[in-house]
C-alpha cells in the first residue's frame, strides 16, 4: 500500500482501469452471499467498494462507520449501474486488500437525520459533523470567510489580532470574567468585542484593520445567539459613513455573486432607511424587506439609519448609549446632546438581511471632550471614567484620526444565506441553547487547589443555582 498515492472519491474516476489506494469510512455496508458493498466516504463524497472471494470474510468483521483503508482497481460501471447522485456514480472499486484502520462501535445516533433531538446531536458532535449537511454548512462558511479576508487583504486593510484576555469594554451585555492568578482578587474580562483595540490601532496609524474574530457576551443563548460569537470587525481612519456604507454593499454584493451565484438580490442597491422610518413602518429595526417571503432565495439587505443616540432604560432609571458610548452624535447634536437626549441622533447604522441584523456600526468620537461629556451624561462619575476608560482618553490625547467602522455577525450571516433555522447550524461546537457544552461537560467544577491558587472561594449556596432556570 506504501508506494500508492490516496486518491479521494472526487477523482476517482480518472483512475479506471488502474490500481488506488482510498482510505475512509464505511458509510453503508451490504453483504449478499457472494458479493459485499461498501460505500466509502471521505470528505469529498463516496465511492461504491465491491468485495468478492476470499476478502469476504475479511470484510464481513466491519461496522458501519468503521475506518478503513483499502488497494483496489477502478472499473466503470455499466451505463445501467452509474449514479448520477454520487460523486464516482460512473465507477467502482474492486478491492485487493483491506486494512482495518479502526472498528466503530454502535453510533448512538443515525448520521444525516434531523429528527434527532438537539441534544444528542450536540453530545455528539463529531459524529453530527459526519453528516454530509454539517460539512456543507462549515465548508460555506469557510468560503464566506475566505472570500471576505481576500476582499478586504485587496483592498489594503490589515488584520490585526487583538486580546482575548481583556478588559471589560462596554457593549451593553454582561463579562465573562476570567480571575487574575498574578492578581488575586482582579479579573480579566473576555471581551464582548474589539472595539477599544481597534480604535486605539486607529491611533496606532493602522489606518485600515479588520478581523475575523470572537466576541463574548454572557447573555441567555437564543436561536441567533451564543455565548461566543464570530464577527467580521473593521475600522477605518478618515473615513465618512458613506464610505463604510459603500465599503459593506460592494463587498456583499460580490460575496454573494461569487459564493451563492443562485441567490437574488431583491435590491440592487441596498435601500437606506431611517430608524424612525423603519419603527414607524415596520415595527421594527430590522425589517424584512422581501418581496416574497417563500422565495428561498431572494435576499432583502437594507440599511437602517439615523439612529438616537441613547435611550431611556426604565429598569436602571438611566439612559444608555444605543449603540455604545464611543458612536458619535450627528454634528448637529454634538454640542447639545444633553440638552434632548431623547431626541439625539448618532452617526450609526445596520445592516438588516432578511429580517435579521447582519452588521452594525458607527462613526467613532475622536474628540476627548466630546468622549467625556458622554460618559459624564452616561452616569460615570471622573474616577470611573478615569479607572474605565482613561486608557482611550489619554491615547486620544496623542494624535487620534476621526475614525469609523462596523462589525458583522458572520454566524447570523452565513444561517440566512443557508437558510438554517439556527445559528448552531453553522457554528462547529456551539452552545446548547441554555449554554452549555454538551459534548465536554461545561461548564464544570474545577479542583480546590485551582481556586485556591487564583485566591477564590466559593459561596455557591448563597447565590441562586442557574439549575432551576428553565432551559431553552
Ligand atoms: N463593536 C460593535 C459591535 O460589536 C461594532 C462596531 O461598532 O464596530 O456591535
Amino acid at each position: 500500500m506504501d508506494n500508492l498515492k490516496r486518491v479521494l472519491s472526487g477523482g476517482v474516476s480518472a483512475h479506471v482501469g488502474k490500481k488506488v489506494l482510498m482510505s475512509g469510512w464505511a458509510q453503508t455496508i451490504r453483504a449478499h452471499a457472494k458479493v459485499m458493498f461498501i460505500d466509502l466516504r471521505d470528505h469529498k463524497g463516496i465511492t461504491q467498494l465491491v468485495f468478492t472471494g476470499e476478502i469476504m470474510q475479511q470484510a464481513s468483521q466491519l461496522t458501519v462507520e468503521s475506518v478503513v483503508s483499502i488497494v483496489g482497481e477502478v472499473v466503470k460501471r455499466p451505463e445501467s449501474l452509474t449514479n448520477p447522485n454520487v460523486i464516482s456514480g460512473t465507477v467502482e472499486v474492486r478491492v485487493e486488500s483491506l486494512t482495518i484502520e479502526s472498528l466503530a462501535s454502535n453510533l448512538p445516533l443515525p448520521l444525516n437525520d434531523l429528527t434527532v433531538k438537539e441534544e444528542t446531536r450536540l453530545k455528539y458532535r463529531y459524529l453530527d459533523l459526519r453528516s454530509e449537511r454539517m460539512a456543507y454548512n462549515l465548508r460555506m462558511r469557510h468560503q464566506m470567510n475566505q472570500f471576505l479576508r481576500n476582499y478586504l487583504s485587496n483592498r489594503d486593510f490589515t488584520e490585526v489580532e487583538t486580546p482575548y484576555i481583556s478588559k471589560s469594554t462596554p457593549e451593553g451585555a454582561r463579562d465573562y470574567l476570567v480571575p487574575a492568578r498574578i492578581d488575586p482578587g482582579k479579573f480579566y474580562a473576555l471581551p464582548q468585542s474589539p472595539q477599544q483595540y481597534k480604535q486605539l490601532l486607529m491611533v496606532a496609524g493602522i489606518e485600515r484593520y479588520f478581523q475575523i474574530v470572537r466576541c463574548f457576551r454572557d447573555e441567555d443563548s437564543r436561536i441567533d445567539r451564543q455565548p461566543e460569537f464570530s464577527q467580521l470587525d473593521v475600522e477605518i481612519s478618515f473615513t465618512s459613513q458613506e464610505e463604510v456604507l459603500s465599503l459593506i454593499e460592494e463587498m456583499y454584493k460580490e460575496m454573494v455573486k461569487t459564493n451563492f451565484p443562485e441567490k437574488v438580490l431583491t435590491f440592487t442597491e441596498f435601500p437606506r432607511i431611517t430608524y424612525a422610518d423603519s419603527m414607524k413602518k415596520y415595527g421594527t429595526d430590522r425589517p424584512d424587506l422581501r418581496k416574497d417571503i417563500s422565495n428561498e432565495d431572494e435576499l432583502a439587505f437594507a440599511f437602517i439609519v439615523d439612529f438616537p443616540l441613547f435611550e431611556w432604560k426604565a429598569g436602571d432609571k438611566r439612559w444608555g448609549a444605543v449603540h455604545h458610548p464611543f458612536t458619535a452624535p450627528t454634528l448637529e447634536w454634538q454640542a447639545k446632546f444633553e440638552k434632548d437626549p431623547a431626541h439625539a441622533l448618532a452617526q450609526q447604522y445596520d445592516l438588516a438581511l432578511n429580517g435579521v441584523e447582519v452588521a452594525g456600526g458607527s462613526i467613532r468620537i475622536h474628540q476627548p471632550e466630546i468622549q467625556e461629556r458622554v460618559f459624564a451624561f452616561l452616569g460615570h462619575d471622573k474616577t470611573e471614567i478615569q479607572r474605565n476608560f482613561g486608557h482611550l482618553l489619554e491615547a486620544f490625547s496623542y494624535g487620534v484620526p476621526p475614525h469609523g467602522g462596523f462589525a458583522s455577525g458572520l454566524d447570523r450571516l452565513i444561517s440566512v444565506l443557508l437558510r438554517q433555522t439556527s445559528i448552531r447550524e453553522v457554528i462547529a461546537f456551539p452552545k446548547s441553547g441554555d449554554g452549555r457544552d454538551l459534548m465536554m461537560d461545561s461548564p464544570s467544577a474545577v479542583d480546590s487547589h485551582q481556586l485556591l491558587e487564583l485566591g477564590l472561594k466559593l459561596v455557591i449556596d448563597d447565590i441562586p443555582s442557574p439549575k432551576t432556570k428553565k432551559s431553552k
